[in-house]
């Protein structure tokens, strides 16, 4: 009996070391597999995190009667019923699963997130999912910059996470700064920037990290899913769309052309973009340092990610998209804190800064989409133009034939545009009477700008308008209809009508009038603000 018993004893015994065995020998041979080639996609052989008390963290879900959309301008009940680590679908092309990267160098990433009030359920997700879905060894750290919250334990407590360190601004100092410090922070070879609302998917750094260490001057950007602001539902993007901006230096998704993506192969392989979306992007941290990290004179948001691009493709990097990277973003249509500064001038201000450093002779074509820059004090931009000759940066005229050829000058046709002057007076259309008068210039004045000259239907025009000739000499605007009471041609500054061959002219009164031309007559000179051709300095039909 007793040696029955413990000869079975031994029996389970053996069979329990066998099998402890045999399940240490294969985890140990999947993660040293794992750390030769990175398959990214499988099931993680590194334990998952929690906060331990992560529903006190959050705290309670919103009153029944309370605006969820009123703190975060996302709803806050949604974020607040989802778990910290909720599992989300692989939105990656399926041939991504397969792709092994080679074995990583020795070098890590600091990810490093900014937030000023953040819903604690989102800070805490987008914490969560990069400790979960990243394979430690290549995260150095996870650096949460709060730029001064009203309650600082939003952050504080997650300082108990592993890797995760808190730093907290001694004042508000807006998103870009705050970015700044966290960099200034990081000991990671690359700097990952993350908005305080995302979540990374699986396998979402290893393809950021393929394309940075075979280009040490790229900066690479995942595909940003959408995490619904309402729903908090995770939806996949076009991986088929790049960066871009217009004159008024905002933001906006361009397709890829039918060259690009022919050009491609492969709808996994990534491709060069004009610029970054915002805030989520990776970047060596010696290069970023180079670059003079961001303009800090940026303030509270907005700019720094047409400058990190524009940096960094005419400073001798490029920009890239990684299909193969997904990291969900919650896009909201307001932002839900304070803008010291006022929200539209913060913007105005940022990008002026940005224009006047790197659009060179371009950024005229700046002033004349946003007139009201130019009385903006931008603050000083000497160390960005140190920056600028010590890195000897190409000019914007390259990036525009190179990078961004989808940017065009404004209506080509156009020889000369922007304000319609006589001296310190300016053109100006009144909209009730659709007519025109001279006015002292204002450069807030919109109804001043946007006047062009149409070279191809010899028009003036002032947005979709025509300045027209009507029962021969009043002066309106009409819609364009080619005809003869809107056909102009200017030699010198005399604007002369060309079917009767009168100039135009200022009156006493300020009115506008036709009448003969009359050499140098003061009255009948105008200047356009931006000349795009020289002009025929030869008057005709000039008594
Ligand atoms: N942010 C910050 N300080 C500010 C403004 C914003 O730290 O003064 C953070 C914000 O919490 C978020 C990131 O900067 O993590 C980007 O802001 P937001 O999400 O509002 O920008 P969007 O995604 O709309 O471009
Ligand atoms: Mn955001």
């Amino acid at each position: 009996m007793w040696r029955k018993r413990s000869l079975l004893r031994l029996a389970m015994l053996s069979t329990f070391a066998l099998v402890a065995v045999y399940y240490t020998t294969s985890q140990l041979h999947t993660i040293k597999k794992y750390r030769n080639r990175r398959k990214v996609g499988s099931v993680p052989p590194w334990a998952p995190v929690i906060l331990v008390n992560e529903l006190q963290y959050v705290g309670t879900a919103p009153e029944d009667d309370e605006d969820v959309f009123a703190r975060h301008a996302f709803n806050l009940r949604s974020s607040n019923e989802l778990p910290s680590d909720r599992s989300l679908p692989d939105t990656r092309h399926a041939r991504c699963r397969d792709v092994e990267y080679g074995a990583a160098p020795l070098q890590t990433t600091s990810v490093v997130v900014a937030f000023h009030n953040e819903d604690r359920s989102a800070l805490l997700r987008t914490v969560v999912s990069v400790l979960n879905r990243t394979p430690p060894d290549l995260i150095e750290e996870v650096i949460l910059v709060d730029d001064r919250s009203d309650d600082e334990q939003d952050g504080s407590l997650l300082s108990s996470l592993p890797k995760v360190r808190v730093v907290r601004n001694q004042a508000r100092e807006g998103l870009i700064r705050s970015r700044i410090l966290g960099a200034l922070e990081a000991r990671g070879d690359f700097l990952m920037f993350l908005d305080s609302h995302c979540e990374v998917n699986v396998g979402w750094l290893e393809p950021l990290l393929d394309r940075v260490t075979q280009n040490a001057l790229t900066v690479v950007s995942p595909v940003i899913d959408v995490i619904d602001m309402d729903t908090f539902q995770y939806r996949a993007s076009s991986p088929q769309l790049k960066g871009g901006f217009d004159w008024s230096l905002y933001f906006k998704w361009l397709p890829l052309s039918h060259e690009e993506r022919t050009r491609r192969g492969s709808p996994m392989e990534p491709f060069l973009s004009p610029a970054i979306a915002g805030g989520l992007f990776l970047i060596s941290r010696d290069w970023f340092q180079r670059l003079g990290m961001f303009d800090s004179g940026l303030r509270i948001w907005g700019a720094e990610n047409l400058e990190i691009s524009l940096k960094s493709w005419l400073c001798g990097g490029n920009v890239e998209v990684v299909p193969c990277s997904r990291v969900g973003h919650v896009f909201r249509k307001t932002h839900p804190y304070t803008f010291p500064g006022g929200n539209a001038d913060t913007y105005l201000r940022n990008t002026k800064r940005v224009a006047e450093v790197w659009l060179g002779d371009h950024k005229r074509f700046f002033y004349e989409a946003q007139p009201n820059a130019r009385a903006l004090d931008a603050g000083s931009l000497q160390e960005q133009l140190e920056v600028k000759s010590q890195l000897d940066c190409r000019p914007f005229q390259w990036y525009l034939e190179n990078v961004f050829p989808e940017l065009k000058l404004p209506n080509e046709e156009n020889s000369a545009f922007g304000q319609l002057k006589q001296g310190s007076q300016c053109l100006q259309s009144e909209v009730e009477s659709s007519g025109v008068k001279l006015a002292e210039c204002n450069e807030s004045e919109l109804s001043q700008h946007s006047w062009a000259f149409n070279v191809h239907t010899a028009s003036i025009q002032h947005g979709k308008l025509c300045l027209s000739v009507r029962n021969k000499l009043n002066l309106v605007l009409e819609t364009c209809t080619q005809s003869y009471q809107q056909e102009w041609s200017r030699h010198g500054r005399a604007v002369v009508l060309l079917s009767s061959g009168q100039c135009l002219e200022s009156g006493i009164r300020s009115e506008l009038r036709l009448s003969e031309c009359r050499r140098g007559a003061m009255s009948q000179q105008w200047d356009f603000t931006v000349e795009l051709q020289a002009q025929d300095d030869h008057p005709v039909n000039i008594t």
